[in-house]
């Protein structure tokens, strides 16, 4: 057995750890913080008490409230033109896996040179960063335990990923009760991409006896909370168990890296834009039953922790019920197929070839053809 597990950031989990963002600020001696989050979160409440906090310190707050959904390296520059003339020394990225994302690539930016597609690949960051508290607004991406951004190139129409050394944020403060209230849909999409990272980081080639059980754990926590986190938005412990799911799924996936359906989930956003929880429910079920004839076991792993009953049911029989109960979850949380999300069959060959050079594509099972990514493409249409 060999494996190689990554711990970071320090986490602050439970309700109201958010509140704990001014004393965390005091103990790194900040003088000056550069707050990144998105418009929709302000307008929700959740920003100006945290900055009321830092402010509380004594520190001074440069706002940055433009992050876009699939924050471009246009933003991103831009921002980190902002936090270098200003000097910051710490910052919080307030959001979901947008305003983490846009924060960990300005981050990089404020010590090490523009553009930031220099930067994409392994471990490509030479200079460290500086301290950043990722704040989740979500339960999904896991921006906030991950070593990973991915910033969207606008003229190629492609998602850049950029992981490794010097990229995750320093602490996460994981406050349940800032998920309150979240709109149904975002509940939906997110959620299913929480899910989508646990099974893919399962099945992946790099799984780990560490990463695995964090996998089993979220999909568990997933399938059981999210429809209810769904239909009432202020079920506090619905919400608490889809964050504490999305954080073994961070732990799992952080580690254990992703397969097929992030890599045709990433043109899918790119091209056709259409959300990345979208993008991934629509290809989940999919992609589940095409791998399973490589990890016959695993998959009926996932099947048990999804909640199915496997005794007696052949390899073949356990994935159909698998990708059957994901198909039932997408429409019980109102997710759509790829022909209700507006994507245009033309695009399908242009898709297959994208997504045959994404690079968590190493990481899936099995090997598609590009004929066969067309045929999912097709599948999930
Ligand atoms: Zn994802």
């Amino acid at each position: 057995m060999n494996f190689r597990f990554d711990l970071s950031p320090s986490i602050q989990f439970g309700d109201n750890s958010s509140k704990q963002v001014g004393e965390l600020i005091s103990l790194l001696h900040a003088k000056k913080v550069f707050c990144i989050y998105d418009p929709g979160v302000k307008a929700a409440g959740l920003v100006d008490g945290i900055i009321e906090q830092i402010r509380n310190t004594g520190a001074k707050v440069v706002a940055y409230g433009d992050v876009t959904s699939d924050p471009s390296s246009e933003i991103v520059e831009d921002a980190a033109r902002i936090g270098k003339k200003e000097e910051v020394d710490a910052l919080v990225a307030i959001g979901g896996g947008s305003a983490m994302d846009c924060a960990k690539a300005i981050n990089i930016l404020l010590t090490n040179d523009a553009p930031i597609f220099k930067y994409a690949g392994l471990n490509e960051v030479k200079r460290p960063v500086k301290p950043l508290i990722a704040i989740p607004t979500t339960s999904g991406t896991s921006s906030e335990v991950t070593a990973a951004t991915v910033i969207s190139d606008k003229k190629e129409k492609k998602k850049i990923v950029i992981l490794g050394r010097h990229v995750g944020p320093s602490h996460a403060l994981i406050d349940p009760l800032l998920t309150l209230g979240l709109p149904p849909a975002i509940t939906a999409a997110t959620g299913i991409d929480a899910l989508t990272h646990a099974i893919e980081s399962y099945t992946s080639v790099n799984a780990s006896p560490v990463t695995e059980v964090h996998s089993l754990k979220a999909i568990e926590l997933i399938v059981k909370n999210l429809p209810k986190a769904f239909e009432n938005g202020n079920d506090k412990k619905a919400r608490t168990q889809m964050m504490l799911a999305c954080l073994h799924a961070g732990f799992a996936f952080g580690n254990a890296d992703l397969g097929l359906v992030h890599t045709i989930a990433h043109p899918l956003g790119a091209l056709c834009g259409i959300s990345h929880g979208d993008a991934n429910a629509a290809m989940l079920p999919f992609v589940l039953a095409f791998n399973a004839d490589a990890v016959p076991e695993k998959t009926r792993d996932i099947a048990k922790a999804m909640g199915i009953e496997t005794k007696g049911k052949s390899d073949k029989e356990t994935a159909e019920l698998a990708a059957s109960k994901l198909k039932e979850l997408q429409c019980q949380i109102g997710l759509k197929s790829l022909k209700k999300l507006g994507v245009s069959p033309s695009l399908f060959d242009t898709l297959a070839e994208d997504a045959l050079k994404e690079g968590a594509l190493q990481f899936n099972p099995k090997k598609p053809t590009k004929k066969e990514i067309i045929s999912l493409l097709e599948m999930a249409f």
